[in-house]
Parts: C-alpha cells; structure tokens; sequence
C-alpha cells in the first residue's frame, strides 16, 4: 500500500488510461446519417424541393444541401446512407387529437362503457400500446392525445414507455383526465342508486375546477382537455344544439391556472352557448367546432384560437335516416361543413386531428387529408395542417413538424406525390423517429450500411 502512494505519477497514469476507455465507450460521437430525398416537402415552404441531401446528427437534423454533385461512395466511413431518390420525404405527421385509450368502441362489442365497466386498467394499457404503434407505423411521429377516457393516468404511463425506449411510439402529448361537470359526460343512464365511473374528472364550481386543473398538471399532463358541450340532438327548429357544461367562472379557473404553468387548454365545443362560454373562457383549441358563427370566428382569429377540426369520424356510423339519431348525425356533419369552409377562408389556424380512437386504430388517420381538400384546402395547406401548423399548436415551432437544421429528426417518406394524390399518405414507407429508423419499405438496395 504504501509503495503506490508513493508513486502517485504511475497512479495518475493508471487513472487517465481508464477515464479515457470510459469516456470512449460511454460517450460515442452522435451518429451521422445522410438521406437522398427525390423530392422533399419541408413542412413550411409551399414550394417541393428535388434533390435534396439531409445531414443527421444522432437526433437532430443538423444541414440540408443540394444533391447534384452528391456521390454516396464518397461519404466518409461510419456514416449512413439512406436512399429516398425515388421518394417524397416529409417531417413526421402530427395528428393533434387522438385518443389512444379507445379503441373504436364498437357497440357490437361493448361500446364506450365496457371500457370502464370491465376492463382492467392494464388490458387498455396493453391495447394502447397497440395504438401507439399502429400511429408510428403510418408516419405519425407525434399526436397530442385528448384524454384517457376513464383510464386514468394511463396515458403518462404509456408515454413513459415509449421515451423510456420499452415500445415504439410517437411523442406524446398528454391530456390524462379531462374534466367535465355533473350531468356532463358519460358513464351515463344507470340507476341514480349505483355510482359508476365517469369517463372525466367531473368539477362543479371554480375552486373544483382549478384543483383539478392543478392535479392533472401535477401528475404529468402536458394539456388540459375540457368537455364545454355534451351531447347534441336536432331541435324542433331543425338547428343543432348541444348542452353548456362550465360555466366561463369554472372554465377561467382552469386556464388561468394551467397557463401559469406554462401549458394549453383544449375545449371540446360543439355549438351555442358552450362554444361561446369556451371562448369567452380562453380556450386555446377548440375541439371539432360543428357549429361556429362569424362572430365566432371573427373572436378567434382576435384570440388567436385554433381550430382542430376532426371531420372524418363525423362521417362514419351514422344512425338510420329518420330516426332522432340519423338526422343528428347528418346534421353535424352538414353543420361542420359549412363551419370548416368559413373558418379557412376567415383565416383560422387549424391543426390536423382525427379523433383516432374514436375511430377504429385499424382505420388509417390519414383519411382527414382527403376531407381537408374536400371542403377548401389546397393539399399543402392539409400537410402543413400536419405538420408546421400543429408543431406550432404545440408550442414546437421549428423543432417537430419541419425538415430544417435543428428540428427534431423525425422523417417520413412515401413513395409518390402526396400533392397530386394525398391518398398516397395512408401508404407511408420510411418512418424515422428521433434520428432512429423505425421503418424502411422504400430506400434502395444500393444504400450503404454504418462502418461500410
Ligand atoms: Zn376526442
């Protein structure tokens, strides 16, 4: 012992020799990739680029180049190549209301309450993997997820998950709960003597509704998701109405406390006198919008509201033609229609959502692109839906959403031209999340593999 305190300099060798080897094998240079895009829709610019370099460094993209004098052969060793020359590469797709906790809810099988009534919690944590995956596996790197319907915290877990690098998935944004009055949401219709679940946090009163908020917040929500309508119905005028839940006291309360903590609120709204209370309230989203006037519209473009319109699943399911149901059915999606039209020409922002979940996650999500265009968008204006303009719902301007130096590299591909058929989204072949491939049906053969 007392032989190696007194050579301290062969001692501090020793230990610089093994910091060295440590550092070496701990802390690896960030990976480098290089991808060829054919053509490449960047998410902002309204123009397609062709021939494109894009530089990855470990999860970042770190430089965009022309591709004409590109040659792969000269790359340097230990750098991956990826060939999309014959494909469109876009930033990863946000859809920006999901719900990963549903699944569809057949009424064949269940419906929405044998969700709550018999399945155990883990049973829809194991389903909501799936739908986790199935998001990915389409090119939706991201979704903002609009609440767990009745499946508590379920949706931080899952998240947790997916960072933590035990599942494949998007990011995620959470809303956990969601929050609704007495009267407001189901478990609905079952003797007034049996307690059943809700499938919200239910508040009455400000002080309800801001500890809930502050509840939710504390145990990871990244959004408040708040039900200001429930329920709609045709009246005996032939309007769609739809019933007020908070009051704007309650609904201030929640906004007030959740943009002091630096988060956002989304209003599910229908119509009337709850999509009014909702932004009077300051709602930042609202949530389908089936109903909105001019005057409506005219105080969200002053509050810079956004819109997320979720127009597919209003066009799925609907009840028998002459029948209370039927006719409601019809009438929210003729209302939501209209709605749509005037609040894209007015100059609302809007942000690409499904409702997914609400539809079966066997169904595509890009389905919405179609409609999009259907009603008045052009087919980057859908994209842009999807891509910068939800990054910037969610307060990731430049880093989710765009393929530019400093954005997260989340990429996609699909192996036509979106722009003249937005179809071709439903097939999309490259997913590259975080700088990871998850998924390559597209790139050539003739791609070098890292350490070539
Ligand atoms: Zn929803």
């Amino acid at each position: 012992m007392k032989n190696k305190i007194l050579r301290p300099s062969a001692l501090l060798l020793a230990l610089w020799v093994t910091v060295v080897a440590v550092a070496q094998k701990s802390a690896p240079l960030a990976s480098v990739t290089t991808i060829r895009a054919g053509a490449l829709i960047d998410g902002v610019s309204n123009s397609v680029r062709h021939n494109v370099i894009i530089t990855v460094r470990g999860n970042t993209i770190s430089d965009l180049a022309d591709g004409s004098a590109f040659v792969p052969t000269n790359l340097p060793a230990g750098v991956a190549f990826i060939d999309l020359s014959q494909a469109t590469v876009m930033p990863g797709l946000i859809d920006a209301h999901t719900h990963i906790f549903l699944q569809g809810e057949d009424p064949a099988e269940g419906g929405y309450d044998i969700q709550l009534l018999k399945y155990p919690l883990a049973f829809r944590a194991a389903r909501a993997t799936v739908s986790a995956r199935r998001a990915l596996e389409q090119g939706f790197t991201t979704l903002r997820d609009m609440e767990t319907e009745g499946a508590g915290y379920g949706d931080v877990g899952i998240k947790m998950a997916i960072e933590g690098g035990y599942i494949p998935g998007p990011r995620l944004f959470v809303s956990t709960r969601a929050i609704s009055t007495t009267g407001g949401y189901p478990l609905e219709g079952y003797a007034p003597e049996i307690e059943v679940p809700k499938g919200v946090q239910i508040i009455d009163g400000p002080v309800e509704a801001r500890k809930a908020a502050r509840e939710q917040l504390d145990h990871g929500a990244d959004w408040i998701k708040v039900y200001m309508t429930h329920r709609s119905w045709v009246s005996t005028t032939g309007d769609l109405v739809s019933q007020p839940t908070l009051t704007v006291e309650e609904l201030r309360a929640i906004v007030d406390e959740t943009h002091a903590w630096g988060k956002k609120v989304a209003c599910h709204a229908y119509s009337g006198e709850g999509m009014q209370r909702a932004l009077d309230g300051g709602c930042d989203s609202i949530e389908h919008g089936l109903v909105l006037t001019d005057a409506q519209i005219a105080q969200m473009l002053r509050q810079g509201t956004w819109l997320c319109p979720t127009l597919s699943v209003y066009y799925t399911d609907w009840a028998p033609e002459n029948t209370p149901a039927g006719r409601r059915d019809r009438k929210r999606a003729s209302e939501h229609e209209v709605s749509f039209r005037k609040a894209l020409k007015a100059g609302v922002k809007i942000a690409f959502g499904t409702d997914m979940g609400g539809i079966p996650w066997t169904q595509p999500i890009a389905q919405e692109f179609p409609r999009m265009i259907e009603l008045g968008m052009t087919p980057m204006q859908a994209i842009q839906s999807a891509t910068s303009r939800a990054a910037e719902l969610l307060d990731m301007k430049g880093r989710l959403g765009a393929i530019a130096p400093g954005a997260y590299a989340d990429i996609v591909a699909v192996a036509d031209d979106p722009l003249s058929d937005t179809k071709i989204l439903e097939n999309v072949g490259f997913v590259m999340k975080d700088g990871k491939v998850f998924k390559n049906e597209l790139a050539s053969k003739n791609e070098a593999a890292p350490g070539r």
